[in-house]
């Protein structure tokens, strides 16, 4: 028997077994993968990207028809107050299966989601983002060290860290921090989420002088949060920050 037959009749006799099945990052049922996938064949298809119509500035659902009429116009708000990004991807809405995955990594502690969901994002990233320049310095949105030392842990980094693996690319975490804590942005409104973080970031100009960069993280709103830091590196001369994130809130 050759190679390939012979490692064929292993893989079946190991499924036979039971010895290739893990557990879904989702809803934990043991399953089969048929490659590597983390989510079991009824999680998968609820955790697929978003592909309606979308404002192409900041993510929003748009109106099918509102897409239609113009498919490249920005939505009210961005045309009223353009976002300081080049590039903006959401992987999906907050949302079903992708809100509860993102609510355990970050309140849960469930740090292999980072890597499930992580894995998709680089997967389809390629798909979607062609327009994104491959980039000088991929970065997490950070927390305040206070913050990080309640938590544990940076979910927007673990999510980065899972996407630079799976695309062999460094990720910097000394480029861009967070000079003051801020509240909560639950329970702001825009106009409130956008002074609370006003000044909140400084980045490292030396490293940033005419640098691509991708700003990854989990969530976002408003996107309040993502201007400020996307000001921080253009301010210290970033060339451009595509902004990718992993769910965009179904309304501002
Ligand atoms: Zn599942
Ligand atoms: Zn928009």
């Amino acid at each position: 028997m050759s190679a390939l037959p012979r490692l064929r009749s292993s893989l079946r006799l190991l499924r036979g077994l039971g010895l290739l099945e893990r557990r879904c990052a989702h809803c934990l049922a043991p399953f089969t993968p048929r490659q590597d996938e983390a989510f079991c064949p009824h999680c998968l298809p609820r955790l697929a990207p978003y592909r309606g119509a979308a404002c192409p500035r900041c993510g929003l659902p748009l109106p099918a028809a509102d897409r239609s009429a113009a498919p490249s116009v920005p939505c009210g708000h961005c045309l009223a107050d353009p976002p300081p990004w080049s590039v903006m991807l959401a992987y999906g809405l907050y949302e079903g299966a992708l809100r509860d995955c993102l609510l355990r990594l970050k309140f849960s502690g469930e740090l292999p989601l980072a890597g499930a969901l992580g894995g998709l994002l680089a997967r389809h990233l390629p798909a979607v983002a062609p327009e994104a320049p491959a980039p000088d310095h991929v970065l997490a949105m950070p927390q305040h060290p206070d913050h990080l030392r309640e938590r544990g842990y940076n979910q927007a980094h673990e999510l980065a860290a899972a996407l630079c693996r799976e695309l062999r690319l460094p990720l910097r975490h000394d480029l861009l921090w967070r000079t003051r804590r801020v509240r909560p942005q639950a329970g702001l409104d825009a106009a409130r989420r956008l002074a609370n973080v006003h000044g909140s970031f400084a980045a490292h100009a030396h490293s940033l002088v005419g640098a691509r960069c991708w700003l990854l993280d989990d969530v976002m709103t408003t996107g309040s949060t993502a201007r400020a830091a996307c000001a921080a590196l253009l301010d210290a001369g970033a060339a451009s920050v595509s902004l990718l994130v992993m769910a965009r809130t179904p309304a501002r």
